[in-house]
């Protein structure tokens, strides 16, 4: 079977909590995130309260953050009113209570839910009805999409206003799996009270963090599914995986989903990028072209990307017509450097002094409060230290914001330098269920930017590993984040970790995991894309991984081949060669994975192994005899 069984985005954000919930939902059981200077219109974060211009039946709904309140009989009530008025409108439609106001005795953030199972044709029509009853458009920054939408709005019983969520599913299946979890909990009071026990976990938090409740309580109702028989279809193969991106994370992303029997389809403006080799298909155009993104998503059952610099226009388009993961609010929070500093500091995790800058006065004024040195960094774009400057000495700042080279007046990042004793950086996987698998934590070394070194596990405190574990985890989970995220760290000479970076993907510094952990970060990105659970994510054995630089000028890239069978003349070594047929100074064009008995005695040997690799001047001896 196809995993077109998936066949839209009502299942892309899965029904993980006590009602459906969108991934803006799950922002409001943490923190309240704020995403002001995020690049779209749609993201709505700062519009809390819908207010229609008459007055229907139903009234406005005003976003706040989720509390827990004891189950409140009046919630049947208010959803047979709501369900009367839809009825004279609509007497066709049935309309269902579910989530935990509809479960005598379970507590809850007290919103009504109602779920509405149409047509996909249908979809539209009702969504104007309830809009004419005074419904409004879900807010937050990750709304269901137009296909599946969820409506709020509130209505007022005896002086308390109840907050109203209305589901409007293209299909019965979404709908089955609720009614059965509602069922479920109705006919089985210790079901009742093992949920009740995990929700107040989550307000209680006690020594956890509310975010490991909240993918505790996730795990624990995709079990209850999976028990009832109604989890939901994964993405199994032979079906196809769309990838945004064609370059070494692309291809790697690829051979592991085809190792699993998936197929692959790859966006990217160069016929010969690295993915093409491994790609069934290839659609060629650029990461901005959205007709070019909906033809690939025509050929997917799935979407991922392997960078976060496509469009957002891109996204919002597939998103539409198939399931986009790990989803389309990790990409607008971090493919621009300041959303996601506002981000990083709104869930509470410490970053680098910073202010935005646009001329040459803000970026004075920058320095005489954060302090030289800076780091200059143009906030849309920038990798492997491109797009940004170091600035050591006052005399520098004049002209740097020209020297960055965007247009004037476009907003930058200054940030203070910090003297970190080390660079390090996590990767978490999680499900499409919510469950959470976190690599051990890698030690990178970069030079000028670019990553040069990556040792795992990192040699540390077993307590750094654990605060940089939770700070991904809990990142992933407000992020609403279905498959990978890379977290890059600075460890302090303090132990502070401050965060640097954050990529909703696969990570250059995840590289080891496919010699050195049960499970490479690239299967567990398949895995989680495609809805199925998680690998074990445990270290097999200490790992280095050293990138192979291009060195030299532009040409057709070859490495010596004595050079490289004496590198691999180590058992312990595993090249990696992405396939780029141009190689120039410093394009990442492959890596180098060794084990060891210690990380010190990976990383020599992975070290002996890159220094052996040479780019040859002529094609000449290309090739060669076995
Ligand atoms: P990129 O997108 O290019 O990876 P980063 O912000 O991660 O951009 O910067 C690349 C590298 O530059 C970092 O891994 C780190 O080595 C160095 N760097 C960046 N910002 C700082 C900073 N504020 N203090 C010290 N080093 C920094
Ligand atoms: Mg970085």
């Amino acid at each position: 079977m196809s995993g077109t069984s998936e066949h839209d985005t009502a299942v892309a954000r899965a029904d993980i909590d006590d009602h459906p919930v969108g991934p803006g939902d799950q922002i409001a059981d943490l923190a309240d995130v704020h995403l002001e200077g995020a690049s779209s219109d749609d993201v709505s974060h700062g519009a809390a309260v819908y207010t229609p211009s008459v007055l229907p039946p139903i009234g406005p709904y005003e976003r706040r953050p989720a509390t827990l309140e004891p189950w409140d009989p009046r919630a049947i009530e208010v959803a047979k009113a709501v369900a009367e008025l839809i009825h004279e409108h609509r007497p066709d439609l049935v309309v269902e209570h579910i989530g935990s106001t509809a479960v005598p005795g379970l507590p809850g953030k007290g919103i009504v839910d109602l779920s509405i199972a149409t047509t996909p044709d249908d979809v539209p029509a009702v969504a104007a009805m309830l809009r004419d009853l005074g419904f409004g458009p879900q807010p937050g920054p990750d709304p269901w999409p137009p296909g599946r939408p969820m409506l709020v709005g509130s209505i007022v019983r005896a002086g308390t206003t109840f907050r109203i969520h209305c589901h409007v599913l293209p299909e019965q299946e979404e709908l089955k799996r609720d009614i059965a979890f509602r069922d479920a909990l109705l006919a089985d009071p210790a079901l009742v009270e093992g949920y009740a026990a995990l929700k107040t976990g989550i307000v209680t938090s006690g020594p956890l963090e509310p975010h490991q409740y909240t993918y505790r309580k996730q795990a624990w109702i995709s079990d209850v599914h999976r028990k009832l028989g109604v989890e939901r279809r994964p993405i199994t193969p032979p079906a196809t995986i769309g990838i945004l991106g064609g370059g070494q994370l692309g291809r790697m992303i690829g051979m592991a989903a085809r190792a699993m029997g998936y197929r692959i389809v790859v966006l990217d403006p160069d016929p010969n990028c690295p993915a093409s080799g491994i790609a069934d298909r290839m659609v060629v155009s650029t990461y901005d072209d959205v007709g070019a993104a909906l033809r690939l998503a025509s050929f997917s059952d799935v979407v991922t990307y392997e960078l976060e610099h496509v469009a957002t226009e891109v996204v919002d388009a597939i998103d539409v017509v198939k399931p986009v993961r790990p989803g389309r609010l990790p990409l607008h929070v971090t493919q621009d450097r300041i959303a996601e500093r506002r981000f990083l500091e709104s869930a509470g995790v410490e970053v680098a002094d910073w202010r935005q800058v646009r001329t040459t006065e803000d970026l004075r004024r920058a320095a005489d409060e954060i302090g030289l040195p800076l780091r200059l960094k143009v906030s849309t774009g920038g990798y492997d230290g491109r797009g940004q400057l170091r600035l050591s000495d006052a005399s520098e700042i004049d002209g740097a914001i020209e020297r960055i080279g965007r247009p004037p007046g476009e907003p930058l990042l200054a940030e203070t330098e910090l003297a970190f004793a080390s660079e390090v950086s996590i990767v978490v996987a999680r499900s499409a269920v919510g469950r959470i698998a976190t690599f051990p934590l890698a030690c990178n070394r970069h030079d000028e930017g670019i990553l040069v070194e990556s040792l795992a596990p990192a040699s540390l405190d077993p307590e750094i590993p654990e605060r940089a574990a939770a700070i991904g985890e809990r990142l992933a989970v407000m992020m609403g984040i279905t498959g990978t995220l890379t977290v890059e760290l600075f460890l302090m000479p303090d132990q502070r970790l401050i965060a640097n970076e954050l990529a909703p993907r696969v990570h250059n510094s995840g590289h080891w995991t496919i010699e050195g952990a049960a499970t490479s970060q690239f299967e567990q990105h398949v895995r989680a894309i495609c809805g199925l659970d998680l690998g074990a994510s445990d270290a097999l054995t200490p790992t280095a991984m050293v990138n192979l630089l291009g060195t030299g000028p532009a040409r057709e890239a070859h490495l010596d081949s004595l050079g490289l069978a004496r590198a691999m003349a180590d058992p312990t070594v595993h090249l990696h060669l992405y396939d780029k047929r141009q190689v120039f100074e410093r394009r990442k064009m492959g890596h180098v994975t060794a084990i060891g008995p210690s990380t010190e005695e990976a990383l020599a040997r992975a070290k002996a192994a890159v220094e052996l690799l040479r780019w040859t001047d002529a094609a000449d001896e290309a090739g060669g005899t076995a």
